[in-house]
């Protein structure tokens, strides 16, 4: 294995809206000398710049549908591509298997692989009181309350499946969301190698 091989580093971050999951990809990105990627900003930022792919994603994101894997994987693949070393805490990416398989292609391309999945488990009650609070804090259009019941259940329908796609590949870990920031922050650092 080449010296770059070695120094890569892919962690995968998973959790329904309100788990705290971009709080937490921030620290560890932080800490880990990883550079965050999360799709959610990147596409919000193509939304507020007008791109093709923003006008193309807005509607489907106000919604709180997914953005189809081709647009996704290609947005991903020209961040990840020219990383050398892939040095990376994905959040929010991927969403579906497909997104999952184009990650490890992806990957293995450049003689690498994930590192872990982090899925950051936390009750129904606790995230829809989160994540109002975070609508009245951040003013996002798609923290309504509708909205955030299609997308905790878009994240059961779609992405549930990515949990055992990634057990069955030995690289999930399931962490207790509930608790302080930095109670649920040292859990995650403590499965990490
Ligand atoms: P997030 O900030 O990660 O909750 O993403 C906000 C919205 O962006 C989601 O509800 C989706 O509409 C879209 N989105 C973000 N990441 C993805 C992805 N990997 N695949 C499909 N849609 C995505």
């Amino acid at each position: 294995m080449s010296v770059e091989a070695s120094e890569a580093e892919v962690v995968l971050l998973m959790g329904p809206p309100g788990a705290g999951k971009g709080t937490q990809a921030a620290k560890l990105a932080e800490a880990r000398n990883l550079h965050k990627l999360s799709t959610g900003d990147m596409l919000r930022s193509h939304v507020a710049r007008g791109t093709e792919l923003g006008k193309k994603a807005k509607g489907i994101m106000d919604a709180g549908e997914l953005v189809p894997d081709d647009l996704i994987i290609a947005m991903v693949e020209a961040e990840l591509g020219p990383m050398r070393p892939v040095r990376a805490l994905l959040d929010g990416f991927p969403r579906t298997p497909g997104q999952a398989e184009a990650l490890d292609a992806l990957l293995s391309k450049e003689g690498t692989a994930l590192t872990a999945a982090v899925a950051l488990q936390v009750d129904d009650d606790e995230l829809v009181r989160r994540v109002s609070g975070r609508a009245a804090d951040e003013g996002r259009s798609d923290d309504n309350e509708a909205t955030v019941r299609t997308r905790m259940e878009v994240y059961r329908r779609q992405t549930q499946p990515l949990l055992d796609y990634y057990a069955a590949r030995g690289k999930l870990h399931r962490i207790d969301g509930m608790g302080s920031m930095a109670e649920v922050f040292e859990r995650i650092d403590g499965v990490l190698p």
